[in-house]
């Protein structure tokens, strides 16, 4: 076990659970088990060998949505997330995971993303055609979970770099559809790694890798890099992407904005990623108004409940997790829900039926921004 793991988990032990109320599986399973120091303390147990590997144990390590809420409120900044890590790949190395968590694996086995489908398949339709003036420099690497849930975007998306000026981007069909991220959270450690590096020899000769996943920029970023695969600095969220394109371009606004708008920050994007200001300033420098803000927003932002592949583990926990923002953003009137993570959106707007609409951050922009021809033609 890594010393600083070992630290953090001694920490916990002598704490009076301080981050207790920011965790979002302990309360929707409302259970002191699943609270970050009770995780933490049973992940101690079984690192010391105080106690087996038991179907219970592993449980617990799997209840953790990798939100990192809890950090916000540790005096040692605690990662909780890493410390669960190392028990899940001891839960996958020992085949004592749950169930589902294999069936992850057979999916990627597969199709070589986490929904056993040809994602590109669905997304060809869409696929942009590129016509731009200069040699592709730039990859846009969509996340698995757009292509699965909206791939229609993939043609909105380079509807709005066109609206922009953006040039050179261009989008290919990579030999693996996903980033790996679901298999790292858990437990695939060998196979985690399998995937990094054939995504790394695939995308390291681009000048910038863009994407639209908060959780593939984060292993883009972070994780390819403790593999030594190092993408990190030529990696960027499409939010810090396209923030000096909407801030320089000279493109005109469809109007005003006439409903009331929030904005949820996904927590890999808010906390991992520190994108929670520039969101704001995007949207209030388009529609002149700052979105309204949710209990829980910026780095305070609560999880979705879908982050981390957890959803896939605990799927009646996640939904009730997410309801929490769905009953929030009906229970204020609030009409428009924007956020940036796609599997959270459609989640949503499943749960919110209709009482709310859900919206992507960049169809958003998309559709506020008028194309270039319309936009120079106004006074
Ligand atoms: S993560 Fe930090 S705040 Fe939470 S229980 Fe452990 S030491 Fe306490
Ligand atoms: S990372 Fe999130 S889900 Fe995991 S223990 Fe911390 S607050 Fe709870």
């Amino acid at each position: 076990m890594r010393s600083d793991l070992k630290k953090m988990m001694d920490y916990c032990t002598y704490c009076p659970k301080m981050c207790r109320f920011s965790c979002p599986t302990a309360e929707a399973t409302s259970s002191e088990t699943y609270t970050p120091w009770g995780k933490m303390e049973i992940a101690r147990w079984v690192a010391d060998k105080t106690v087996s590997l038991s179907e219970a144990m592993v449980v617990a390590a799997y209840q953790c949505t990798n939100c990192l809420h809890c950090q916000q409120y540790c005096e040692h900044g605690n990662d909780v997330p890493s410390a669960l890590a190392e028990l899940r790949r001891t839960a996958v190395e020992n085949y004592a995971a749950p169930a589902p968590v294999y069936t992850l694996e057979e999916r990627f086995v597969a199709a070589n993303n986490p929904y056993g489908l040809d994602l590109f398949e669905r997304a060809r339709p869409f696929w942009p055609e590129y016509g731009a003036k200069k040699k592709p420099e730039i990859l846009f690497v969509p996340s698995c979970h757009t292509l699965h849930y909206f791939p229609e975007r993939l043609a909105a998306y380079f509807e709005l770099f066109e609206k922009l000026g953006v040039e050179g981007v261009t989008s290919v069909e990579t030999p693996i559809q996903c980033c790996g991220a679901p298999l790292d959270d858990l437990g695939f450690r060998q196979e985690f790694q399998e995937v990094a590096e054939v995504q790394y020899y695939s995308l390291k000769d681009y000048r910038l890798v863009v994407t639209d996943g908060p959780e593939c920029c984060n292993a883009f970023k972070n994780k390819y890099e403790a593999l030594e695969f190092p993408l990190q600095k030529k990696s960027l969220h499409l939010m810090e992407f396209l923030a000096p394109y909407l801030r320089h371009s000279n493109y005109r606004s469809s109007g005003k904005i006439k409903v009331r708008l929030a904005y949820h920050d996904p927590s890999f994007l808010g906390r991992h990623l520190g994108l929670d200001e520039l969101p704001r300033q995007l949207l209030e420098e388009m529609t002149g108004f700052a979105p309204l803000e949710l209990s829980w927003a910026g780095k305070d932002t609560l999880s979705s409940g879908m982050e981390g592949s957890y959803d896939l583990v605990f799927p009646e926990f996640a939904e009730k997790i997410a309801l929490r923002t769905v009953e929030e953003v009906a229970s204020r009137g609030i009409g428009k829900l924007l956020t940036a993570d796609a599997k959270s959106e459609a989640t949503f707007r499943r749960l919110a039926g209709g009482r709310f609409e859900v919206q992507d951050f960049y169809d958003f922009l998309n559709e506020h921004i008028l194309p270039t021809a319309e936009s120079e033609a106004k006074p």
